[in-house]
């Protein structure tokens, strides 16, 4: 089932191919996503792509004339306004050793050519949403807490409620996922994102401000702390 990109934001993905029928396939499917395209042939012409079109994603090739793939990646890890840019690494190596050089150079993700265009638009939209370039938007709900996406704003029984950027973050996630369990690793993961080195108890300090801020005087609190498992957006049975 096609996942069309809700109204206004339109992500930007750089293609970086030098195989012209793949590359013609993948802007074809991506744009049919609602995805802005920009493309690459070389190592070279991307960095150059990546500077002027500021690409959300960069789905980059492996084998690549003149600059290979991963020298590309290693080159985006290296400047400080690329370091955060995700990216997929496509390749037709299966070797699992490249699979790991590949995640050791910087990239967020691999994908072995030939793959399935569903599996790789997968990948794509849930590493775009992992870095907020894509957020399923709209209006969640759990209890008396309510989330408008759009507006980024959230409150609690009609009150206002004031969350910093991290706890926003957190409370979206867990508002995503009710009831799910999930451990302080798999929270880093999905809201820090897997570059970033954070201590796990780091999630308890944010977790400790999420509680302050959404939960006032008289308010059951609806986050339930799972020993030894983690958090979950719940409330305690009974
Ligand atoms: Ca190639």
């Amino acid at each position: 089932m096609p996942d069309i990109i809700p109204g206004g934001a339109r992500p930007t993905i750089l293609v970086v191919e030098d195989e012209v029928p793949l590359l013609t396939l993948l802007r074809y499917n991506l744009e049919k996503q609602g995805f802005r395209v920009e493309e690459a042939a070389d190592g070279q012409e991307a960095l150059l792509r990546i500077a002027e079109a500021r690409p959300d994603l960069v789905l980059l090739d492996w084998m690549l004339p003149q600059l290979s793939g991963l020298e590309v990646c290693r080159q985006i890890r290296r400047r400080p306004a690329t370091r955060d840019l995700p990216i997929i690494m496509v390749t037709a190596r299966t070797e699992q050793q490249d699979t790991v050089r590949a995640l050791d150079t910087g990239a967020d993700d691999y994908i072995s050519k030939p793959f399935a265009m569903d599996g790789l638009l997968a990948r794509i939209r849930a590493l775009l949403r992992r870095s907020g370039s894509l957020s399923t938007r709209g209006t969640l709900a759990f209890r008396d807490l309510s989330m408008d996406q759009d507006a980024h704003r959230v409150t609690r029984n009609g009150r206002p409620l004031h969350l910093g950027p991290t706890e926003y973050r957190l409370l979206e996630f867990l508002m995503q996922h009710p009831g799910r369990v999930f451990s302080r690793e798999q929270l880093l993961d999905a809201v820090w994102g897997r570059d970033i080195h954070v201590e796990p108890r780091t999630v308890d300090v944010h977790i400790r401000r999420l509680r302050k801020a959404i939960n006032g005087p008289g308010d059951e609190d609806v986050i339930r702390t799972v020993r030894s498992a983690g958090y979950a957006l719940d409330v305690e049975a009974g």
